[in-house]
């Protein structure tokens, strides 16, 4: 249908409504009808005006904004009727207040994926400079080899050795990033099982057992009288306890501890695991645990650290619904407790 702009829409309803005032006006001179047929004449006159400006408002309004309703709210074009009947009262009021909101959601959502893309390009930046390190150091030495290295017996096994310490820091990048994939997708269902935390931590201290020899480190723990039974991913609380006792044990002094104690609450059990290492300062700690961020880099890779450690660990302990919280003193120490869930 044909619309006009609303100076020449003016004129034509102007025009139009000057026409019917004068056929009236005629048709009251010429019959000169009695008095009470101004009432009928009335009511026709109203009938043709409303019919009028139903239809104008109807072309001009209702027809231009339906549309409009339909890409805001994603409506598709069969449903035509759902937002008439919604919105034929008062389309003209509520036109305003779905826009502003169709708007407020379109600024949310670009913010939204402006994070994901930023993410995005920090993720990728991070990951292509951490695996960088190893890749260069294999070439680096497997170049030498190549150009004679292999038949001198001094560095020969030195540098294969080498070679293998860089791929193992690259396989456990990578398995890194795909625990924190799993969680972050959800594709990691947990195992819920009910299962005795006191065996869990006999068993993280006698895997960590060795390093914590090399460093001279003592892993302690306040062994409670009886079993502690909890529900949650025995597994995935292996990998929690195991990332929190061995930075204990890489972020200490010589001759520091490692202590793990647990704390009965009504629904759950809290549990701490404390050292008296190195500490961090407190503009760290807010970002500790983060993807990738290392307090001091070089001591981190040089304990074969990829900074995603903590984010697993945080990542694991929200999947279960629990808290994790940490608490540091720069030469002190530093104290990480979580909780999780008693088995009823
Ligand atoms: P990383 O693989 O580097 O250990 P994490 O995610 O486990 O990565 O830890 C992030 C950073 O937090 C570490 O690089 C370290 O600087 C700091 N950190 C973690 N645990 C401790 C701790 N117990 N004592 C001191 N610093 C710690």
């Amino acid at each position: 249908m044909k619309t006009y702009s609303p100076r020449r829409l003016s004129f034509y309803i102007g025009a139009v409504l000057a026409i019917i005032s004068i056929v009236f006006l005629v048709i009251i001179q010429a019959l000169s009808v009695p008095v009470y047929s101004y009432f009928i004449l009335a009511i026709i006159y109203f009938g043709i005006i409303y019919f009028l400006m139903i239809n104008i408002l109807k072309i001009y309004i209702d027809d231009k904004i339906e549309p409009l309703y339909k890409i805001i709210r994603d409506i598709p074009a069969k449903e035509k009727k759902k937002i008439q009947t919604a919105k034929k009262d008062n389309i003209i009021a509520n036109v305003h207040v779905e826009v502003e909101k169709w708007a407020k959601d379109q600024i949310d959502e670009i913010a939204r994926l402006k994070h994901l893309e930023r993410y995005r390009k920090e993720f990728v930046g991070n990951v292509s400079h951490e695996l960088k390190t190893p890749i260069f150091n294999i070439q680096g030495y497997i170049l030498t080899l190549l150009e004679g290295g292999i038949d001198d017996s001094n560095i020969n096994k030195l540098y294969l050795k080498r070679t293998e310490k860089s791929i193992d820091r690259m396989i456990s990048i990578v398995e890194d990033l795909e625990s924190i994939n799993k969680l972050e997708s959800g594709e990691m269902k947990l195992k819920i099982e009910t299962f005795d935390l006191v065996k869990l931590v006999d068993e993280v201290f006698e895997m960590e057992m060795l390093m914590a020899n090399e460093r001279k480190i003592s892993l302690q723990f306040k062994r409670p009288d009886k079993a502690v039974k909890i529900r949650a991913d025995k597994k995935r609380i292996l990998e929690i306890l195991t990332n929190l006792v061995a930075n204990g044990i890489k972020y200490n002094k010589r001759k520091g501890h490692v202590n793990i104690s647990f704390y009965d609450l009504p629904d759950n059990v809290m549990v701490e695991v404390a050292d008296n290492g190195i500490g961090i300062e407190k503009e760290h700690l807010s970002r500790i645990f983060e993807r990738f961020y290392r307090v001091d880099k070089s001591r981190s890779r040089e304990q074969g650290g990829t900074g995603l450690g903590l984010s697993i660990v945080k990542h694991i302990i929200e999947a279960h619904e629990q808290t994790i919280n940490v608490k540091s003193v720069v030469d002190e120490g530093t104290t990480f407790t979580f909780t999780l869930e008693k088995a009823k």
